[in-house]
């Protein structure tokens, strides 16, 4: 496996590898199998995988959570290694941004709901560090988790903008046994809230097999309820919307496609997660 720092050393090596496709998975680090199974994807569908390695700071609304985010340089390294990942980038943030000149989006209205209703500036910080890393290691595939099904919306939109080549390929959503999304997050819960985080998994499942009997505003209310009643849960939103636009419905027969989303405050860690309810 080789780790390359330098964007030039990184371009000289891949301008060897123009008959090989060339498969990318961008990640913040802290790796867990959830990581590891877009790796997986990469490997089965290209020739060469780049996996970055990156905390992009211009993705962070709040200094605190950028500040707590987890860093695991040589146990990623390691992981990276065992998953026989090709190539690791881990550029430091003057090696990404040198310029520190930053580009404006307008990903419209997929863009303004949700994460870019709570995260302002986020989806921005997001579409700057995938545009830069797709122009350092122009890739034939990018590989995304559907954990972050917005992000993921974001950057395929992102790639339709900047007409790239690089085909964006969505990943299932990874859960520990007890159906907790994995996330580098959950490294910053107590075993105990751990633990109880299932609730979040329980309660989307729930509306998954009780949307017949419900509305949509019941479903919401209930979810609320429930998760906050967990203590230090509170839910930030819980939306229903549908799964091409990510525009809220207020009735089930508004969309074919219709996914649950939410993010959770447990203390001062913040867990997003979605559900596919029907298609
Ligand atoms: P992150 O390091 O959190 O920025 O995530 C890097 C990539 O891994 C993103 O495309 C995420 O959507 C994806 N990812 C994170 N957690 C999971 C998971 N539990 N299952 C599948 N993909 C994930």
């Amino acid at each position: 496996m080789l780790v390359f720092e330098k964007v030039d050393e990184l371009q000289s090596y891949l301008q060897n590898c123009k008959q090989q496709l060339i498969g990318f998975v961008p990640t913040m680090g802290a790796l867990h199998e959830g990581h590891l199974s877009l790796i997986q994807a990469s490997k089965s569908k290209t020739d060469i995988t780049v996996c970055s390695i990156f905390v992009n700071p211009i993705q962070f609304n709040k200094k605190e959570d950028l500040d707590n985010y987890p860093r695991n340089k040589e146990t990623d390294l390691q992981l990276l290694k065992n998953s026989h990942c090709d190539v690791v980038f881990i550029p430091s943030v003057e090696e990404m941004y040198p310029t520190q000149h930053f580009k404006e989006y307008d990903f419209g209205k997929i863009g303004e709901v949700m994460e870019g209703e709570h995260r302002p500036g986020h989806f921005n910080g997001v579409g700057n560090v995938i545009e830069r890393f797709f122009e350092i290691i122009q890739p034939d595939f990018a590989f995304f988790g559907e954990k972050d099904f917005q992000q993921l919306a974001i950057v395929k939109e992102l790639a339709r903008q900047l007409k790239s080549k690089t085909q964006i390929i969505g990943c299932p959503i990874y859960r520990e046994k007890n159906g907790l999304a994995m996330s580098s997050r959950n490294e910053r819960l107590s075993i105990e809230e751990r633990l109880n985080a299932k609730i979040i998994y329980d309660s989307l499942l729930n509306i998954k097999h009780e949307f017949k009997s419900y509305s949509v505003e019941e479903v919401k209310n209930h979810f609320k309820i429930t998760v906050n009643q967990q203590h230090p849960f509170i839910v930030e939103y819980i939306e229903i919307a549908d799964g091409n636009t990510l525009q809220s419905i207020n009735n089930w027969n508004e969309s074919d496609y219709c996914v649950a989303f939410t993010a959770v405050n447990v203390g001062n860690v913040r867990l997003i997660d979605n559900m596919t309810i029907f298609n």
